[in-house]
């Protein structure tokens, strides 16, 4: 008897194992599938030491930052604009290994740092300015230099995207609808009047948005589409259906190299994947740990 026991349950150990080896299979295969047309988005601020009176997760080391692009050289990424991005997703091509890396704030140092080493790597980068900071020195919360429109237009005639990152960089789901017009319409025409190109595209200041401010957006055809503060990848699905919200994960120094811009990427795979999959964003981040250390 207690042999028979034994073999039973020696037969449900192997069945077992066999299963969730090729659950394990089905699963990777399913994944990967879901990457080859997924674009995530990264993205950055300051590229400097932290300055006295910032917060640390706003810079990125210039040295950091370069050990970030060699990683996505090596790995053979493509970095392309928003708008190139969307095009490929459109044309439903096989995407993997395509990034989007974006910069919010405007600082002096996305023109003077990250520029040049974009070039560098043959790499475009998103630049999302603040309307009203453009060649402005601020002394609030620590001294801030930001571009101004000269450097930023020889930005986008070398091939980089220029957004709106607003007017005031004031969170717009906490204003007046009567202020609205003003932060989203007024830099489509501001950076018109100073640099004789239209922008398509804005950041939400803190990755914010509401009806309200998707229904302003709306007005203005010149714009195609914004980027939420929502992790995940960028799909077909995305760009058509929600366009206003297209996803993006912040890059923070973490202490690993090259390693801390692997991770966000394989957060903004794993959320988009289980986003894609129907699962409710509350409960993504349980799933996310699961399949980490199910795709290790
Ligand atoms: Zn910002």
């Amino acid at each position: 008897m207690f042999k028979l026991c034994y073999r039973i349950l020696k037969v449900f150990l192997v069945v077992a194992a066999v299963g969730a080896m090729a659950w394990q299979g089905r699963f990777r295969e399913d994944f990967e599938q879901y990457k080859m047309h997924a674009i995530p988005a990264l993205m950055y601020h300051s590229i400097s030491t932290v300055p006295a009176g910032w917060p640390a997760d706003l810079c990125i080391t210039p040295e950091i930052f370069e050990e970030h692009l060699k990683y996505l050289k090596k790995q053979g990424y493509n970095v392309v604009t928003a708008p190139q991005a969307m095009v490929l997703l459109k044309s439903r091509q096989n995407v993997m290994n395509t990034v989007m890396i974006t910069f919010d704030d405007g600082y002096e140092n996305n023109y003077t740092k990250a520029f040049p080493l974009l070039k560098k790597y043959g790499f475009r980068g998103n630049f999302y300015v603040v309307g009203k900071d453009v060649g402005q020195v601020s002394s609030q919360d620590g001294v801030k230099t930001y571009m101004n429109f000269s450097q930023i237009k020889e930005m986008y005639q070398q091939g980089m995207e220029i957004g709106s990152h607003s007017m005031s960089h004031d969170p717009l789901t906490a204003m007046k609808p009567n202020f609205l017009p003003w932060e989203i319409y007024q830099p489509l025409n501001l950076f018109y009047e100073k640099m004789g190109f239209w922008i398509s595209g804005i950041a939400f200041p803190n990755g914010a948005f509401n009806e309200a401010v998707i229904a302003e957006i709306r007005k203005y055809i010149k714009y195609e589409y914004g980027f939420s503060g929502q992790a995940g990848c960028n799909t077909l699905q995305i760009v058509t259906d929600t366009p206003f919200a297209l996803r993006r994960a912040g890059v923070y120094d973490r202490g690993g190299g090259a390693t801390d811009v692997e991770k966000v990427l394989q957060k903004c795979y794993v959320y988009g994947y289980l986003e894609s999959k129907g699962v409710p964003v509350g409960l993504v981040d349980k799933g996310r740990r699961f399949i980490e250390s199910v795709v290790r």
